[in-house]
């Protein structure tokens, strides 16, 4: 009942003990090898749960080894001056939709935890955020973009700043939340918005009631083999 016994990459092993995460919650002892074999989620989870962990681990895990061979070319970030450089178009192995700026902020927040040393880099955009810094962050290269479902829409609808093909995973965060204020069409776009060849894309959604509306945005999306946690 530790994460060891998860057969986690080293690095990784390393960077949940550098978070101080010893036993992991239930929710992760369900997430973390449901989605390492490639399904589909859907998981009925409160906030405090440890949710984000639960996708952010065993996602980045599946990636790290890759991260080199799956990341599209970009700039050096910690080089890379706007303006002066050449931006390049923000191409996210991984989109996580979430309803507010402040859990945006904390999934980025442990998104970076589990990207250190990995080459994975993670952004995070937001309505209410300045446009113009936010482009210039993902330009720097994103692997794992975390965004609100109107500002994600906003750089969806620019294909020079932000492209959807190489997506592998797409989680959608506290879906009751955005179903209930009405963002049900844009996650439908977001969700039909990357690679649409059957299986390219492994589908999680979290939510912690399960209404009609989120299951049925789970029938139309998720393929028939997912699993559901709760
Ligand atoms: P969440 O439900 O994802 O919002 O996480 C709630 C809080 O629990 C966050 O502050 C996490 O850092 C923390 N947390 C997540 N997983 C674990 C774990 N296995 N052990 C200890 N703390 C954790």
């Amino acid at each position: 009942d530790s994460f060891r016994a998860a057969g986690l990459h080293p690095a990784m092993l390393r960077n949940v003990e550098l978070a101080g995460y010893d036993v992991p919650t239930p929710i992760q002892r369900y997430c973390v090898p449901a989605i390492s074999q490639g399904h589909d989620v859907i998981a009925i989870a409160q906030t405090g749960s440890g949710k984000t962990a639960a996708y952010m681990i065993p996602i980045i895990n599946k990636l790290m080894g890759k991260a080199k061979k799956l990341a599209a070319p970009r700039p050096n970030p910690v080089t890379y001056q706007p303006g002066i450089d050449q931006p390049c178009r923000a191409e996210p192995l991984v989109v996580v939709v979430c309803p507010s700026r402040e859990l945006a902020v904390q999934i980025f927040n442990e998104a970076r935890k589990f990207c250190y040393r990995s080459m994975l880099r993670p952004c995070v955009i937001y309505g209410g955020g300045p446009m113009r810094e936010q482009m210039e962050q993902i330009a720097k290269g994103c692997d794992i973009l975390v965004a609100s479902p109107g500002r994600l829409i906003d750089f969806m609808d620019r294909p020079d700043i932000l492209s959807l093909r190489r997506v592998r995973y797409m989680v959608i965060d506290e879906a009751d939340e955005m179903l209930h204020d009405d963002w049900k069409d844009e996650l439908d776009q977001i969700l039909s918005g990357g690679d649409q060849e059957e299986g390219n894309i492994k589908y999680m959604l979290f939510s912690a009631t399960f209404p009609k509306a989120a299951r049925d945005l789970a029938t139309t999306h998720l393929a028939d083999n997912h699993v559901r946690l709760r």
